[in-house]
């Protein structure tokens, strides 16, 4: 039985006192819901909010989750952030997101190291995988996924691959308002699955989390909710309204998913 997860990638979003605001709204909203012990719900804030976020969150059942993080243990790596510094407040962190494949060059292989990073200092990492429009209409969604996924497992120790939560996001649904469509989603997360289970084993890729990402609101979620292979979301825009945030949480915590 997987756990449920929503994941709140709130990006390069909110003031200070925006995110405070925004983290008191969930913390109140969520208080003694029964969404808070059925599900992981998870807020990935940018990383100067990440410890007075933890802060709020105490003892509250929402988890702290960070947007990315540098492979490095430390060193000279100006502006970067390393898993080992995340790991002080945070349980999560989101790895090979595609706006930092496309826009700071970051290859599978370097995606691999930050999943390798992050599992190493007791971090779980949300690997993001995703084809393109081009790789779409060329007919190579399919092989694009196995590629990404493989890249990522191979280098993952047997113990570690149920840390591991995938995140399948075409790059096409993010931030367009154009969600895939469920039953494809669920295709994917099958052929995740698979690809997972090719290197480590059925066991072990069954119990692996994945989640769809891209458009998801609360008037979307129930359809990928309800997909066997998909256990939950990576939110974006939407994280960004408590209330929105909320109420995926709770159609989330009552879905039929596995
Ligand atoms: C994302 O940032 O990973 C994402 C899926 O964004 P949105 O929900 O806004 O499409």
């Amino acid at each position: 039985m997987r756990t449920p997860i929503i994941v709140g990638n709130w990006k390069m979003n909110t003031t200070y006192d925006e995110a405070m605001d925004l983290i008191e709204e969930l913390v109140e909203g969520l208080e003694g819901r029964e969404e808070v012990d059925a599900l992981d719900i998870v807020v990935c804030p940018p990383f100067p909010w990440l410890f007075p976020a933890a802060e709020h969150l105490e003892d509250t059942g929402i988890q702290l989750g960070a947007q990315d993080c540098n492979a490095a243990a430390g060193g000279a790596f100006t502006g970067e952030v390393s898993a080992a510094m995340l790991a002080e407040q945070c349980r999560y962190v989101i790895v090979g997101h595609s706006e930092r494949r496309a826009q700071y060059g970051e290859t599978d292989a370097i995606v691999a190291q930050k999943a390798a990073a992050a599992l190493h200092h007791g971090l779980r990492p949300i690997v993001c995988v995703g084809e393109g429009l081009r790789e779409r209409d060329a007919g190579e969604t399919d092989a694009t996924i196995e590629r990404q996924v493989t890249a990522v497992f191979a280098m993952i120790a047997e113990g570690q691959v149920e840390e591991c939560v995938v995140a399948y996001e075409p790059l096409w649904a993010i931030g367009t308002g154009q969600a895939a469509d469920g039953v494809e989603a669920n295709r994917i997360g099958a052929l995740i699955r698979a690809t997972i289970a090719s290197l480590h084993g059925a066991t072990r890729a069954a119990a692996v989390r994945v989640l769809y990402g891209g458009s998801v609101t609360d008037a979307n979620i129930a359809e990928f909710i309800e997909q066997p292979e998909i256990d939950g979301a990576l939110v974006g825009g939407a994280s960004l309204k408590a209330g929105a945030f909320i109420t995926i949480c709770a159609i989330a915590a009552n879905g039929s998913g596995e």
